[in-house]
């Protein structure tokens, strides 16, 4: 591919003074959080044509074994879609996923302290849909209460499984008091909450949806804004990582990263608790697409500035596909 304009190859820092960089930075190793998408022992021939890793049920204690080597201290969980419960309309009663509770045992048991396990909390991979919430039509309606339960109950199995953090990702309103209180009341008070608090309604999404949902559906540009985040309007974000935090969040998170830096930096200095970025699947398609096509020159300083900028902005804690390149830049 040629471009037009020059390209200051030049201008740009050799690995040799990387090094130098790598060691000003204030991003930590323990600040990464890897995703971690667990399926079945097929999904190796699935990800072989794209930057999505995956990770098959049986090779997932090697798999953490090896991340744990290079320097990742935390991960979060999700489940892929399952071939045989798709049909979740009007179905309360909601199967959780075996390969994400035996991976949170397998994970908890073998690498205890090690690794801090979050475990993402939603049913959009098991709905036919691919919304967040159980829909009655087939428009982007949630029924609210009703996503609720499941949620409590799939809560409650990753908690006992040994899941230190859940994370509910549905964006349903009172998911934080509810699932609190559920795990409270089963003696479940150690088990914390990352609440995916303030999800943009955003494009940015359609990478991971496209690897993830290709078993279930064809639409690819599901509408979620019923139930996420506008873009126009940082009150509603504001107003939405408050709620959770007063619903009782232990940490809270906004997502993408890379276009919502300035409700990051104001919003770090209004809240107490933790604030995680997700660095989504079409900012990593966008670095990754630069790279291949020679618009982005030096992956691994072009990373670290992204990532950077990211802890910069306010973030205490960063979900990122960069995360096992980072750790071991860091090293
Ligand atoms: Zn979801």
């Amino acid at each position: 591919m040629h471009f037009a304009y020059p390209i200051l190859k030049g201008k740009l820092p050799t690995d040799n003074n990387l090094y130098e960089l790598f060691s000003k930075i204030s991003l930590k190793q323990k600040d990464l959080i890897l995703p971690l998408f667990i399926a079945d022992d097929h999904a190796k021939q699935i990800s072989s044509s794209n930057y999505f890793k995956k990770i098959p049920y049986s090779y997932v204690t090697q798999y953490i074994d090896n991340m744990i080597q290079k320097g990742i201290t935390s991960i979060i969980i999700f489940g892929t879609p399952r071939k045989k419960s798709g049909s979740l309309q009007n179905n309360t009663e909601y199967i959780p996923n075996d390969m994400v509770t035996n991976s949170i045992k397998r994970i908890s048991s073998e690498f205890k302290k090690k690794v801090t396990i979050f475990t993402d909390i939603c049913i959009c991979q098991d709905n036919p849909f691919g919304h967040c919430g159980i829909t009655t039509d087939k428009t982007n309606h949630a029924e609210n209460d009703m996503t609720l339960k499941i949620l409590g109950r799939l809560s409650l199995e990753y908690a006992k499984a040994g899941s230190d953090y859940i994370s509910p990702s549905s964006m349903m309103d009172g998911q934080v008091r509810y699932l609190r209180s559920i795990l409270n009341d089963n003696g479940y008070r150690n088990t914390k909450i990352l609440s995916f608090s303030a999800k943009h309604n955003s494009s940015l999404y359609a990478p991971f949806r496209n690897n993830m949902f290709i078993n279930i559906t064809s639409d690819y540009s599901i509408d979620k804004s019923n139930y996420q985040v506008s873009f126009f309007n940082p009150h509603e974000t504001i107003r939405e990582i408050q709620t959770d935090i007063n619903e009782g969040a232990d940490m809270v998170m906004i997502k993408p990263s890379m276009f919502y830096l300035d409700l990051v930096y104001r919003i770090k200095r209004k809240i107490e608790v933790p604030m995680v970025v997700q660095n989504v699947s079409g900012e990593y398609y966008l670095f990754k697409a630069g790279i291949k096509n020679s618009i982005i020159f030096n992956e691994k300083f072009s990373i670290l500035l992204f990532l950077e900028s990211i802890k910069n902005a306010g973030a205490d804690k960063i979900i990122s596909y960069f995360s096992p390149d980072f750790v071991q830049y860091l090293k």
